[in-house]
């Protein structure tokens, strides 16, 4: 055994959902040194800042390929060849994105756990035994009188939409459930391991008892947890499923099962607190809702989020916890690219008793008033700072300049005047701590992982879609619709990078190729379940117009784009490797490449 640390990293759940894994990319260019892994296949030597050696990918007798250990990246003034260290281990052992980063993870000892795999059938009997269990609570919320009926009768709410969320009742013996799943003949070990019981001093005891279900449910339908909310006045009041290889809270949100296709049709998601609220909210009309599962809102969720729509309201309790998530909730929604307002309950103090005194209407005109991040920040600074003092009005300005760096110039420019006007600082003043000295650009680096980043800058829509996943979904519905699409998507087919989204691609192409159409059935048949999943969403959820064409052409347009803008970022990744020991004539190229790059970008805009 070698001394390498093992480090474990959940890969498969996210990658297959269709979104991009890029915290493993993250890990491995991290744990992989570029100089330590070039350096395995030819002599390296310090020149500077750089180290070089000759180049793996052209013929050459004085070395011309240069590594950045700082910027984790290599170029060849030879040949051109250039990437970070999974670029270079696509390119040497000829492997796509996928295999490159697998052949990395193996060398270093990073562990990817792959979705699917062997453990697929302990899965499938989770998801099972759950779905037993939630058969179970169900039955007993109807057929005897029971204390959360009344629970749920008094809280306004109807047999139809208790029904819709599943909700059940846990009743106050020792063992009911799991007597139950005995008789089903369930496995002990999994059950524990799912947390439905527990074990002490020999004896099997159900871990919920006396409380109303809730089950929590993915978007492919697959119960996945419990939560229980106690009906007498034991403690805790919420009781939610321990985390589960089936079960990972930062990967779910409560009610998107049923709320995701309101919340695409609305362009827009409420996020609330708890599940009482999804559930008045649902029932009172208000659809395009979900909440987190009793934790802080993270990336995962926030990413999920963005597959339906890119605008997100915040409407958490009024008190110090929920401003608090608020706020921190923002931060996350804004780094995942969410266009994020936050709104507080004014009548009542959740949304849950607000949409019962007042209806939906009262409470979609109560989110017409949601205030955008940036609004709500400044607000909340200005509470907190005493701008009659020199001091207060330092530390005001202190803390909202923080705030306007997050912004775009231009949208940074607008909060600026309006600042100044509110308060005695001058516009020049704030300006100058925002932008710096002489700076009016606020033009930030770029981090040196452009591609990804450069795919969703160039996406900006308010269509409320992911830009990356724009191209796939969109090139893959035009593909189901028109099969000449197929053969029109073959230059362009490096954009599906996902697993999944290629896999369905490639399907595709080789059934197009057997007969010339594609049969939706017969590309199911051949796809694995995860993939199917993928690809009744996109059916579902991708709607086809009329246009087509256009759609399409827009695809081409913005693939273009985005391989213009990070041929760009290479070029100035390179030029900024150059030495004096660099050819000249090279250098001269590049730069000519770049200008021309930077106008044909302009001359598009
Ligand atoms: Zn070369």
């Amino acid at each position: 055994m070698s001394n390498k640390k093992t480090y474990s990293i959940e890969f498969g759940e996210v990658w297959v959902n269709g979104l991009r894994s890029d915290s493993i990319v993250d890990e491995i260019k991290s744990r992989c040194n570029i100089v330590d892994v070039i350096g395995q296949h030819g002599a390296l030597k310090r020149a500077g800042s750089n180290h070089k050696g000759l180049c793996p990918f052209h013929g050459e007798k004085t070395p011309s390929c240069v590594v950045s250990e700082q910027k984790q990246i290599f170029t060849c003034f030879g040949c051109g060849a250039t990437g970070d260290v999974i670029e270079f281990t696509k390119r040497y052992y000829n492997l796509d994105f996928q295999e490159a980063v697998e052949k990395l993870a193996n060398q270093y000892g990073i562990e990817i756990r792959k979705f699917g795999g062997g453990d697929n059938q302990k899965r499938e009997a989770m998801y099972e035994l759950n779905r037993k269990a939630a058969r179970y609570f169900l039955d007993s919320f109807r057929k005897i009188p029971n204390p959360a009926l009344s629970y749920m009768a008094k809280r306004g709410l109807d047999a139809k939409t208790l029904n819709q969320f599943g909700i059940g009742f846990a009743d106050a013996n020792w063992d009911s459930l799991y007597k139950y799943l005995l008789s089903e003949g369930a496995d002990v070990n999994m059950m524990k391991e799912l947390g439905l019981i527990s074990e002490s001093k020999g004896k099997c005891f159900d871990k919920f008892r006396n409380r109303v279900m809730f089950p929590i449910i993915n978007t492919r339908g697959k119960v996945i947890g419990f939560g229980g909310r106690v009906l007498d006045d034991g403690t805790p009041k919420y009781l939610n499923s321990p985390e589960s290889p089936i079960f990972l809270k930062k990967n779910n949100l409560f009610g998107l099962n049923l709320t995701r296709q309101d919340i695409n049709k609305n362009d827009c998601a409420i996020l609330v607190e708890g599940y009482m609220d999804v559930i008045s909210l649902y029932k009172a009309g208000v659809r395009n809702v979900s909440a987190s599962l009793g934790t802080a809102l993270t990336e995962n969720q926030a990413a999920m989020l963005k597959r339906y729509t890119k605008n997100v309201i915040l409407c958490y309790d009024s008190d110090g916890a929920g401003r608090a998530a608020a706020l921190r909730g923002m931060d996350i929604l804004r780094a995942a690219g969410c266009n994020v307002k936050v709104m507080h309950v004014t009548d009542g103090k959740d949304p849950d008793e607000f949409v019962k005194a007042h209806g939906a209407e009262a409470f979609y005109a109560l989110t017409k008033t949601a205030k955008p991040f940036a609004d709500y920040k400044i607000d909340l600074i200005r509470q907190e700072t005493d701008l009659t003092t020199t001091e207060g009005s330092l530390e005001f300005l202190h803390r909202v300049t923080s705030v306007l760096k997050s912004l775009s110039p231009g949208e940074a420019d607008l909060y600026i005047g309006k600042i100044a006007a509110d308060t005695h600082i001058s516009e020049g003043a704030i300006r100058m701590e925002v932008f710096g000295n002489g700076f009016g650009g606020g033009k930030k680096e770029e981090p040196v992982n452009t591609a990804v980043r450069t795919e969703q800058d160039t996406g900006r829509r308010k269509d409320g879609t992911d830009p990356v996943l724009y191209l796939e979904k969109n090139l893959i519905r035009l593909m189901l619709a028109q099969s000449d699409f197929i053969q029109r998507t073959q230059p362009y087919e490096s954009v599906f990078r996902d697993a999944v989204y290629r896999k369905i691609y490639e399907t595709m192409k080789g059934l197009y190729r057997e007969d010339e159409e594609i049969d939706v059935g017969k590309l199911a048949d051949s796809l694995e379940p995860e993939e199917v999943a993928v690809l009744s969403d996109i059916l579902e959820n991708v709607k086809l117009t009329d246009k087509e064409e256009d759609v399409f052409l827009d695809c081409v347009t913005r693939i273009r784009n985005e391989r213009l803008s990070r041929r760009e970022q290479q070029i100035i990744q390179m030029l900024s490797l150059a030495d004096d020991e660099t050819d000249l004539a090279k250098v001269e190229e590049l730069t000519r490449e770049l200008m021309t790059i930077q106008q044909q970008k302009n001359n598009r805009e």
